[in-house]
């Protein structure tokens, strides 16, 4: 029998096996700062009680880019929701243990994979009946050049539009195996979706092709936006390879002040999850503007500039276009 179809029953005895387990684990290991993050939903959450009256598969995504992809896919036919909420740093995540009783009455969860999530290994293991899905699977990986995370393969591919049509279909693939009833509703869906995807794509690539060559730098915090600048035929900067807790060091600072000075860079960004504070030292030591931040590892909340990838996809090049035109 498929995974995705387990017994109820099972589940609910090894839930209380899991979340004793993790409680135990999370007493010694667990964030303090975390332990009171509830998991937010990208679309009006459903209550804790709709999980077990509700028809609709509950499908969990590990970040807010995932979810807003995952529901073009879904539309009304399933209920998605982040555990991570909108602004979170996604990288170092702490799962909590609401977060595990949250994932184990979950049919099915998606992640990103390329070692994105760096917290879903133990996660994993105290769900042993809930299948997930990973999402880049049939990307071809940009491996990240320098630091301790060199040669290993940057986790970031959704940022390029072209990859994020093999998630879409990875999703929609997923979807009918979880729910064969709704395999034509997924299909168009994901048929639509791909078509918008495909279309900012255009868009955003004659927009980047009329900047003068010498002007085509992306300069952030973290070296996110590998797949996107290959794609556009950018050039990259960046502090750091990932975001991790021993970012912003004088010599990662120092490099970048170097290479903007040395190419007259007008306008430098960073990320909306991370401090930008390193980065306000390097405008400081070369003139260059701080053009604001770039959405990358989470959408916006609702009310804000990228609530949704596509949106956070046109916002981060025109924002980079901006800068570069005014610096
Ligand atoms: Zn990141």
């Amino acid at each position: 029998m498929n995974r995705i179809y387990g017994d109820q029953n099972r589940k609910k005895t090894n839930l209380t096996i899991a979340v004793g387990s993790f409680l135990l684990i999370c007493l010694s290991s667990c964030n303090p700062n975390t332990t009171s993050t509830n998991p937010t939903a990208i679309n009006p959450s459903p209550s804790q009680t709709s999980y077990q009256t509700e028809s609709k598969k509950v499908i969990l995504t590990t970040f807010t880019v995932l979810a807003d992809i995952a529901q073009n896919v879904a539309g009304d036919q399933a209920i998605i929701e982040s555990l991570t909420k909108p602004g979170s740093e996604i990288h170092g995540y702490e799962p909590t243990p609401s977060d595990l009783t949250k994932a184990s009455k979950a049919d099915l969860i998606l992640d990103n994979g390329l070692g994105l999530e760096r917290w879903a290994e133990r996660f994993y293991g105290s769900l042993k009946d809930v299948p997930h899905v990973t999402l880049s699977f049939g990307v071809t990986p940009v491996l990240i050049a320098d630091d301790a995370y060199a040669g290993k393969p940057n986790p970031h591919a959704w940022m390029s539009p072209q990859n994020a049509l093999v998630y879409v279909e990875n999703i929609r693939k997923a979807l009918i195996k979880l729910d064969p009833a709704n395999e034509a509703y997924y299909t168009a869906n994901a048929a639509t979706y791909s078509q918008q995807i495909r279309e900012i794509d255009q868009k955003l690539r004659q927009e980047i092709a009329a900047l003068p060559p010498n002007k085509r730098y992306m300069v952030t915090c973290e070296g996110a936006f590998s797949y996107i600048i290959q794609d556009y035929g950018l050039k990259e900067l960046y502090l750091w390879p990932v975001n991790a807790e021993n970012q912003g060091t004088p010599q990662q600072i120092r490099k970048v002040i170097d290479e903007v000075k040395t190419n007259k860079i007008p306008t430098i960004f960073c990320e909306s999850t991370v401090s930008a504070e390193s980065q306000k030292q390097v405008a400081a030591q070369t003139g260059a503007k701080f053009g604001g931040v770039f959405y990358v590892d989470s959408l916006s909340a609702a009310d804000g500039v990228a609530p949704t990838y596509l949106k956070l996809l046109d916002y981060n090049i025109n924002t980079l276009i901006k800068g570069l035109q005014e610096g």
